[in-house]
């Protein structure tokens, strides 16, 4: 029995036991979800090492730092998102959603939209009896402008795309910036998901979600500061897609004792275990659940209730 084997994995702390199980893992960025070891196998590179980011400038100063030449090259790039699919596969990650950024098309694609699609069906189709792969249109919050509504419409027509989301900076632009994208996505039946809550107030995750009408809060986190938001959010039924290290790499006065997921669990709101940037933070998924239950933060049951919550989220 599947539950069994969980247990198992737990309490032994065994990895290896955890992959055989069927999961998801619904947040991870395509450039930044490879595992550190087979990073350091292909680039034979390691990065600096770092606890604490001060903000997403400071995320992205380190980004720059340690990949930016890999990011800038069309075939690194795409060999980042290929690490990051090979982690999930061995990692036993059955529906994996990761983001790429929509820009990828003019910065290392030469505004070629067929090479760029063809590129992530080419690694869809590579793993396709190992998981199934969902590519979400990635979009800088602080970097969009309305000009780009063009492209990503036309990306969006390819049907290369299960879902779209807002990333980076969430305290940069208004979320009514990026309605009109929203609602051509819905009209496409594409997941609506956005990174919000991660450091924006509890109000501004019930804006977004009733401005950008999501399916999904990428975080969201600071939805206990405000009960009102938390009934919305529940009666929406919205999937909170949670990433505990990441979490604890930007702000110290979050610890694993007092996350706010156990509130968000307790309060019965859809919640989801996920890596975030596993290249970065240097936690697997194993590694997450495994946190939240060495540190009695949830006991093995609740934790296998995440995991089939996850299942859940992506059937049909
Ligand atoms: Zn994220």
């Amino acid at each position: 029995m599947v539950y069994e084997l969980f247990k198992k994995s737990m309490i032994e702390e065994n990895k290896s036991i955890f992959d055989k199980i069927n999961k998801t893992n619904l947040h991870a960025h395509a450039l930044l979800s490879a595992n550190k070891e087979l990073f350091y196998k292909e680039f034979n590179r390691k990065l600096e090492e770092r606890n604490l980011f001060a903000d997403m400038a400071d995320f992205r100063q380190y980004t720059i730092d340690n990949l930016g030449d890999l990011i800038s090259e069309r075939d690194t790039q795409l060999k980042l998102y290929e690490l990051s699919i090979l982690t999930a596969v061995k990692d036993g990650i059955k529906v994996f959603d990761i983001s790429v950024d929509f820009r990828s098309v003019y910065k290392i694609f030469n505004d070629s939209i067929t090479n760029y699609v063809n590129a992530l069906n080419k690694l869809k189709n590579k793993y396709k009896d190992k998981m199934v792969i969902n590519f979400d249109l990635g979009i800088s919050r602080k970097s969009y402008q309305a000009k780009d509504y063009y492209l990503i419409k036309k990306l969006i027509k390819t049907g290369v795309f299960n879902g779209i989301d807002l990333l980076g900076d969430e305290l940069s632009q208004n979320i009514r910036c990026f309605k009109k994208v929203y609602r051509y996505a819905k009209k496409n039946n594409l997941i609506l998901k956005a990174h919000v809550g991660e450091f924006g107030g509890a109000k501004s995750i019930k804006k977004a979600i009733k401005v950008l009408k999501l399916d999904v809060v990428q975080h969201g986190i600071t939805v206990v500061d405000d009960k009102n938001i938390m009934h919305y959010a529940k009666k929406n039924k919205i999937v909170f897609n949670v990433c505990i290290s990441s979490n604890l790499r930007f702000n110290n006065a979050i610890n694993i004792k007092n996350h706010p997921i156990r509130e968000m669990f307790d309060y019965g709101l859809i919640v989801t275990l996920n890596t975030d940037d596993e290249l970065i933070f240097g936690s697997s998924l194993f590694n997450e659940y495994l946190l939240l239950y060495k540190n009695n933060v949830f006991n093995i049951e609740e934790l296998y209730e995440i995991i089939k919550s996850g299942l859940n989220a992506v059937k049909d």
